[in-house]
């Protein structure tokens, strides 16, 4: 049943005429800000070569080369006005085109999260970028019969043109859209693997994860990667179960002389997943007690901690108060400068 507003939102933030606006506003930003640069380096280049090593060493070529040509496909960062100020620049995704796939497989990986594993002809295309990358991730409405058909009205590109067409849609046909983390990319096996919270039925994408079936179609539109680490002593990683995917991707694609500490809360202790951390890296999972609202445990175990001196690069996802608090908590208790802080509300209590 189609839930009355539900496919406006999208974690946080409307898609709205004010997200266009915003849009024009950071593509501006982005054509005219000097390059993030650290060491003389740009830090996308950097991030680029220690991908390329990755993936041509590190994994045996599992994944592609990510070509190093930027793409433009970008409708924003998740929560916009917060990634602008946080100055830790996201990485834009290298293809703006709209994938239509299907889904493969669905499996419950812990009991509160579903994986579903999206293949198809159009993920050949898909540039993997590894670490946090994330997408919009289009579902067809549920209230429509064609539902399980194979395709539905889209856009086949969505540069700001498509963008407000796809808003100019009857919101009757509309497909819902929201924001999801690559869990895992098998180039080889030709299969995208996506971890989705289920939350239960009040929210479309955690029903339609719990739901859906072999053969099912969405698309998908890259957006590229939050995860942009500066000098920094030791970094430090913070996320609820949403930002687990982001968070155990980063981990794993990190380069393995990364030191620091990853905290992530979930809801049971069974939700706890293995991460390919570096061995520097101390991975501490916290386990919220029944009710106690997500990302509140987090923040305060993160405070209490004995935390390492000197200035860390940090990474918090998550319930919208968790980034917020966090990041107000480390710039002015602990004086790590706002460039040093990636944070972003990924939905809203
Ligand atoms: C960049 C980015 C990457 C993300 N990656 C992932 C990911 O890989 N996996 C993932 O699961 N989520 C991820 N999220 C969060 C996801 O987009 C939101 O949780 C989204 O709102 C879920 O949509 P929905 O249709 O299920 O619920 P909505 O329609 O958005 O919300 C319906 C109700 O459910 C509640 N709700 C929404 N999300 C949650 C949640 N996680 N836990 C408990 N209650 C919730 C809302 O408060 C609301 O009351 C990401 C968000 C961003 C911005």
């Amino acid at each position: 049943m189609q839930h009355e507003g539900e496919q406006d939102r999208e974690g946080v933030g409307e898609v709205e005429a004010a997200e266009v606006a915003d849009h024009v506003a950071h593509r501006e930003l982005e054509q005219h800000e000097e390059p993030i640069r650290h060491h003389g380096v740009d830090a996308a280049d950097q991030q680029e070569a220690r991908l390329l090593a990755r993936h041509e060493g590190g994994d045996g070529g599992q994944r592609h080369a990510p070509s190093l040509i930027a793409g433009s496909g970008r409708l924003g960062s998740p929560n916009q006005k917060e990634a602008r100020v946080s100055q830790a620049k996201p990485v834009p995704p290298r293809n703006a085109e709209m994938l239509v796939l299907e889904v493969v497989r669905s499996q419950r990986v812990t009991p509160n999260m579903m994986r579903i594993t999206l293949g198809g002809d159009a993920l050949a295309r898909f540039t993997p970028m590894g670490f946090d990358q994330w997408f919009r991730l289009f579902l067809p409405l549920e209230s429509l019969p064609e539902n399980r058909q194979t395709s539905f009205a889209l856009p086949k590109r969505i540069d700001l043109l498509g963008y407000v067409q796809f808003l100019a849609m009857p919101k009757a046909t509309r497909p819902i859209m929201r924001n999801y983390t690559v869990r895992a990319f098998r180039p080889l096996e030709n299969e995208l693997d996506i971890d989705f919270v289920a939350h239960g039925d009040n929210g479309p994408a955690s029903r339609w994860a719990t739901g859906t079936g072999v053969g099912d179609t969405v698309a998908l539109l890259d957006q590229g990667v939050l995860y942009n680490p500066q000098p920094a002593d030791w970094q430090l990683f913070v996320a609820d179960e949403s930002g687990l995917p982001a968070v155990a991707g980063v981990l794993r694609d990190a380069p393995r002389d990364t030191v620091g500490h990853a905290f992530i809360e979930v809801a049971d202790a069974a939700d706890a997943q293995p991460t390919d951390a570096p061995p520097g890296v101390e991975v501490h999972w916290l386990v919220r007690g029944h009710g106690e609202k997500p990302g509140t445990l987090a923040l305060a175990t993160v405070q209490a901690f004995a935390l390492p001196a000197g200035t860390p690069y940090a990474f918090v996802v998550g319930e919208q108060s968790l980034p917020t608090a966090l990041r107000r908590w480390l710039v002015n208790e602990r004086g790590v400068p706002k460039s040093h802080v990636t944070f972003c509300g990924f939905w809203r209590a």
